[in-house]
Protein backbone atom coordinates (compact mmCIF):
# COMPACT_ATOMS: atom_id res chain seq x y z
CA UNK A 1 0.00 0.00 0.00
CA UNK A 2 1.15 3.77 -0.44
CA UNK A 3 2.24 5.84 2.30
CA UNK A 4 0.09 8.84 2.33
CA UNK A 5 2.74 10.96 1.82
CA UNK A 6 3.58 9.50 -1.30
CA UNK A 7 -0.30 10.98 -2.80
CA UNK A 8 1.64 14.16 -2.48
CA UNK A 9 2.27 15.33 -6.14
CA UNK A 10 5.70 14.74 -6.32
CA UNK A 11 6.62 17.45 -9.22
CA UNK A 12 7.32 21.30 -7.95
CA UNK A 13 7.52 23.28 -10.93
CA UNK A 14 8.73 27.04 -12.07
CA UNK A 15 5.98 29.87 -11.99
CA UNK A 16 2.85 28.95 -13.74
CA UNK A 17 -0.09 31.39 -13.73
CA UNK A 18 -2.39 29.18 -15.68
CA UNK A 19 -1.73 26.40 -13.39
CA UNK A 20 -5.18 25.22 -11.74
CA UNK A 21 -6.14 23.56 -8.68
CA UNK A 22 -9.34 23.02 -6.62
CA UNK A 23 -10.69 25.87 -4.14
CA UNK A 24 -13.48 25.21 -1.99
CA UNK A 25 -13.75 28.63 -0.41
CA UNK A 26 -11.92 32.07 -0.31
CA UNK A 27 -13.06 33.81 2.87
CA UNK A 28 -11.76 37.91 3.32
CA UNK A 29 -11.17 39.87 6.15
CA UNK A 30 -9.57 37.40 8.22
CA UNK A 31 -7.70 39.06 11.61
CA UNK A 32 -6.70 35.26 12.85
CA UNK A 33 -4.40 33.26 10.14
CA UNK A 34 -1.36 35.00 10.23
CA UNK A 35 -0.89 39.04 10.96
CA UNK A 36 -3.01 41.82 9.87
CA UNK A 37 -6.45 41.56 7.50
CA UNK A 38 -5.57 38.30 5.60
CA UNK A 39 -7.93 36.77 2.61
CA UNK A 40 -7.83 32.89 3.53
CA UNK A 41 -7.96 30.88 0.29
CA UNK A 42 -8.28 27.28 1.18
CA UNK A 43 -7.54 24.20 -1.01
CA UNK A 44 -9.22 21.01 -1.00
CA UNK A 45 -7.32 17.97 0.31
CA UNK A 46 -6.05 16.45 3.27
CA UNK A 47 -4.02 13.31 4.19
CA UNK A 48 -5.36 13.52 7.87
CA UNK A 49 -8.12 12.92 9.58
CA UNK A 50 -8.35 14.77 12.64
CA UNK A 51 -11.38 13.62 14.84
CA UNK A 52 -12.46 17.29 15.98
CA UNK A 53 -11.45 18.81 12.13
CA UNK A 54 -14.19 21.41 11.30
CA UNK A 55 -13.72 21.36 7.67
CA UNK A 56 -14.80 18.13 6.25
CA UNK A 57 -15.86 19.45 3.21
CA UNK A 58 -11.93 20.18 2.79
CA UNK A 59 -10.89 16.58 3.32
CA UNK A 60 -11.78 15.29 -0.10
CA UNK A 61 -8.74 16.05 -2.70
CA UNK A 62 -11.19 15.44 -5.63
CA UNK A 63 -14.46 16.59 -4.34
CA UNK A 64 -17.96 16.53 -6.81
CA UNK A 65 -17.45 19.80 -8.68
CA UNK A 66 -20.90 19.31 -10.66
CA UNK A 67 -23.23 21.97 -10.07
CA UNK A 68 -25.08 20.86 -7.01
CA UNK A 69 -22.04 20.61 -5.10
CA UNK A 70 -20.55 23.96 -6.16
CA UNK A 71 -23.40 25.22 -4.81
CA UNK A 72 -22.88 24.11 -1.36
CA UNK A 73 -19.68 24.17 -0.59
CA UNK A 74 -18.66 26.35 -3.38
CA UNK A 75 -15.73 23.75 -4.95
CA UNK A 76 -14.38 25.42 -7.88
CA UNK A 77 -11.47 24.58 -10.26
CA UNK A 78 -9.33 27.91 -10.22
CA UNK A 79 -6.19 28.87 -12.26
CA UNK A 80 -3.70 30.72 -10.06
CA UNK A 81 -4.77 33.85 -11.71
CA UNK A 82 -8.18 33.67 -11.33
CA UNK A 83 -7.36 32.94 -7.63
CA UNK A 84 -5.14 36.05 -7.21
CA UNK A 85 -7.01 38.49 -8.91
CA UNK A 86 -9.67 37.51 -6.65
CA UNK A 87 -7.32 38.04 -3.58
CA UNK A 88 -6.39 41.29 -5.29
CA UNK A 89 -9.92 43.08 -4.67
CA UNK A 90 -8.86 43.43 -1.34
CA UNK A 91 -5.44 44.62 -1.18
CA UNK A 92 -5.74 47.99 0.37
CA UNK A 93 -6.69 46.26 3.28
CA UNK A 94 -3.38 44.27 2.97
CA UNK A 95 -1.62 47.07 2.71
CA UNK A 96 -2.99 49.47 5.48
CA UNK A 97 -3.30 46.28 8.19
CA UNK A 98 0.20 44.34 6.90
CA UNK A 99 -2.12 41.39 5.77
CA UNK A 100 -2.00 39.40 3.15
CA UNK A 101 -2.57 36.09 1.40
CA UNK A 102 -3.23 32.61 3.54
CA UNK A 103 -3.13 29.25 2.18
CA UNK A 104 -5.34 26.91 3.78
CA UNK A 105 -7.34 23.58 3.48
CA UNK A 106 -7.13 21.14 3.78
CA UNK A 107 -3.85 20.52 3.48
CA UNK A 108 -2.98 23.08 0.92
CA UNK A 109 0.61 21.05 0.21
CA UNK A 110 -1.32 18.13 -0.88
CA UNK A 111 -1.87 20.48 -4.27
CA UNK A 112 2.28 21.30 -4.47
CA UNK A 113 2.54 22.41 -8.06
CA UNK A 114 -0.61 24.84 -7.56
CA UNK A 115 -0.07 26.19 -3.67
CA UNK A 116 3.81 27.03 -5.15
CA UNK A 117 2.61 28.80 -7.90
CA UNK A 118 0.41 30.44 -5.77
CA UNK A 119 2.84 31.25 -3.48
CA UNK A 120 5.56 32.38 -6.32
CA UNK A 121 3.15 34.73 -7.89
CA UNK A 122 1.59 36.32 -4.81
CA UNK A 123 5.08 37.54 -3.89
CA UNK A 124 6.40 38.30 -7.46
CA UNK A 125 3.20 39.72 -9.56
CA UNK A 126 1.43 40.94 -6.73
CA UNK A 127 3.77 41.80 -4.13
CA UNK A 128 1.50 40.19 -1.20
CA UNK A 129 2.21 38.95 2.13
CA UNK A 130 2.11 35.21 2.11
CA UNK A 131 1.32 33.13 5.03
CA UNK A 132 0.32 29.26 4.75
CA UNK A 133 -1.59 26.61 7.32
CA UNK A 134 0.36 23.19 7.04
CA UNK A 135 -0.25 20.20 8.90
CA UNK A 136 3.77 19.45 7.90
CA UNK A 137 2.34 16.25 7.21
CA UNK A 138 4.68 16.45 3.54
CA UNK A 139 7.86 15.35 2.58
CA UNK A 140 10.81 18.18 3.57
CA UNK A 141 11.68 19.01 0.05
CA UNK A 142 8.45 19.87 -0.69
CA UNK A 143 7.94 22.13 2.55
CA UNK A 144 11.35 23.65 1.96
CA UNK A 145 10.67 24.78 -1.74
CA UNK A 146 7.14 26.30 -0.80
CA UNK A 147 8.83 28.03 2.08
CA UNK A 148 11.39 30.01 -0.50
CA UNK A 149 7.78 32.06 -1.25
CA UNK A 150 6.34 32.07 2.14
CA UNK A 151 6.35 34.83 5.02
CA UNK A 152 5.04 33.06 8.06
CA UNK A 153 4.08 29.77 8.62
CA UNK A 154 1.01 28.23 10.95
CA UNK A 155 1.35 24.47 12.23
CA UNK A 156 0.01 22.92 14.14
CA UNK A 157 1.13 20.09 17.26
CA UNK A 158 -1.70 18.20 17.80
CA UNK A 159 -0.63 15.23 20.09
CA UNK A 160 3.01 14.43 20.95
CA UNK A 161 2.82 10.94 21.04
CA UNK A 162 2.91 8.74 17.89
CA UNK A 163 0.75 6.20 18.69
CA UNK A 164 -2.27 8.31 19.87
CA UNK A 165 -1.43 10.98 17.37
CA UNK A 166 -2.33 8.39 14.71
CA UNK A 167 -5.17 7.52 16.71
CA UNK A 168 -6.53 11.18 16.16
CA UNK A 169 -5.52 12.49 13.26
CA UNK A 170 -5.18 9.06 11.57
CA UNK A 171 -0.89 9.40 10.59
CA UNK A 172 2.57 9.29 12.68
CA UNK A 173 3.63 12.79 13.84
CA UNK A 174 7.35 11.75 13.28
CA UNK A 175 7.56 13.72 9.90
CA UNK A 176 5.65 16.41 11.54
CA UNK A 177 7.88 17.08 14.27
CA UNK A 178 11.18 16.86 12.71
CA UNK A 179 9.67 19.34 9.62
CA UNK A 180 8.95 21.63 12.90
CA UNK A 181 12.29 21.23 14.28
CA UNK A 182 14.18 21.99 10.61
CA UNK A 183 12.38 24.44 10.23
CA UNK A 184 12.95 26.22 13.12
CA UNK A 185 16.52 26.46 12.28
CA UNK A 186 15.92 28.39 9.65
CA UNK A 187 14.72 32.15 8.70
CA UNK A 188 11.03 30.97 8.56
CA UNK A 189 8.86 32.71 10.40
CA UNK A 190 6.85 30.42 12.42
CA UNK A 191 3.39 29.87 14.38
CA UNK A 192 2.61 27.16 16.29
CA UNK A 193 -0.50 26.62 16.69
CA UNK A 194 -2.36 24.01 19.38
CA UNK A 195 -6.14 22.86 19.21
CA UNK A 196 -6.73 22.54 22.75
CA UNK A 197 -8.86 19.78 22.99
CA UNK A 198 -10.33 18.45 26.38
CA UNK A 199 -10.02 15.08 26.87
CA UNK A 200 -7.54 13.95 23.89
CA UNK A 201 -4.76 16.47 24.11
CA UNK A 202 -5.21 18.25 27.62
CA UNK A 203 -3.55 15.53 30.04
CA UNK A 204 0.04 17.05 31.51
CA UNK A 205 2.03 14.68 29.58
CA UNK A 206 0.96 15.49 26.73
CA UNK A 207 1.11 19.28 27.64
CA UNK A 208 4.94 19.12 29.14
CA UNK A 209 6.32 16.89 26.35
CA UNK A 210 5.21 19.60 24.02
CA UNK A 211 6.42 22.36 26.10
CA UNK A 212 9.87 20.42 26.40
CA UNK A 213 9.88 20.04 22.38
CA UNK A 214 8.88 23.49 21.75
CA UNK A 215 11.60 24.58 24.36
CA UNK A 216 14.35 22.83 22.43
CA UNK A 217 14.12 23.94 18.87
CA UNK A 218 16.58 26.11 17.66
CA UNK A 219 14.49 29.27 17.61
CA UNK A 220 11.44 28.48 20.15
CA UNK A 221 8.31 29.61 17.82
CA UNK A 222 5.01 31.56 19.20
CA UNK A 223 2.51 29.32 20.12
CA UNK A 224 -1.18 29.93 19.66
CA UNK A 225 -3.78 27.71 21.71
CA UNK A 226 -7.00 27.69 20.13
CA UNK A 227 -10.30 26.14 21.91
CA UNK A 228 -11.78 23.18 20.91
CA UNK A 229 -15.08 24.11 19.14
CA UNK A 230 -18.33 22.74 17.28
CA UNK A 231 -19.02 24.43 14.39
CA UNK A 232 -18.51 22.13 11.72
CA UNK A 233 -21.04 19.19 13.02
CA UNK A 234 -23.67 20.74 10.96
CA UNK A 235 -21.26 20.74 7.69
CA UNK A 236 -20.79 16.87 8.64
CA UNK A 237 -24.38 15.73 8.89
CA UNK A 238 -24.94 18.13 5.50
CA UNK A 239 -22.04 15.68 3.95
CA UNK A 240 -24.08 12.49 5.11
CA UNK A 241 -21.65 11.79 7.56
CA UNK A 242 -21.22 11.18 11.26
CA UNK A 243 -19.83 14.10 13.76
CA UNK A 244 -16.56 11.58 14.98
CA UNK A 245 -16.11 13.37 18.38
CA UNK A 246 -18.62 11.56 20.24
CA UNK A 247 -17.50 11.72 23.40
CA UNK A 248 -17.05 15.08 23.45
CA UNK A 249 -19.78 17.84 23.97
CA UNK A 250 -17.93 21.29 25.48
CA UNK A 251 -14.94 23.27 24.22
CA UNK A 252 -12.79 24.18 27.05
CA UNK A 253 -13.88 26.83 29.41
CA UNK A 254 -11.81 30.13 30.08
CA UNK A 255 -10.56 28.57 33.88
CA UNK A 256 -9.53 25.40 31.40
CA UNK A 257 -7.58 27.60 28.69
CA UNK A 258 -5.97 29.56 31.23
CA UNK A 259 -4.69 26.89 33.28
CA UNK A 260 -2.92 25.84 30.27
CA UNK A 261 -1.51 28.91 28.84
CA UNK A 262 0.11 29.71 32.42
CA UNK A 263 1.24 25.72 32.38
CA UNK A 264 3.22 25.94 29.27
CA UNK A 265 4.12 29.71 30.66
CA UNK A 266 5.52 28.56 33.34
CA UNK A 267 7.76 25.79 31.24
CA UNK A 268 9.24 28.48 28.92
CA UNK A 269 7.02 28.20 25.96
CA UNK A 270 6.51 32.19 24.30
CA UNK A 271 2.32 31.61 24.07
CA UNK A 272 0.56 34.59 22.16
CA UNK A 273 -3.10 35.06 22.66
CA UNK A 274 -4.76 35.45 19.29
S1 LIG B 1 -5.10 18.68 9.39
FE1 LIG B 1 -6.65 20.30 9.50
S2 LIG B 1 -7.89 20.05 7.66
FE2 LIG B 1 -6.73 18.14 7.92
S3 LIG B 1 -8.11 16.79 9.07
FE3 LIG B 1 -6.80 17.84 10.57
S4 LIG B 1 -7.98 19.65 11.20
FE4 LIG B 1 -8.90 18.88 9.27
Amino acid sequence: MRNKVDSYQQTVSCKNTALSGIVFNIQRYSIHDGPGIRTIVFLSGCPLRCLWCSNPEGLDANPDLTQNARQQWKYRRMTVKEVLDDVAKDEAFYRRSGGGLTLSGGEPLLQADFCLALLQSAKQDYGFSTAIESSLYAPPEMVDKTLVYTDYLLADIKLMDAKKHKEYTGVDNTLILDNIRRIAASKTDLIIRFPLVPGINDDQENLNKMAEFLVSLAKPPALEILGYHEFGRGKYNSLGKTYPMTDITVSPNKEKMDFVENFLRDKGVLVVRT
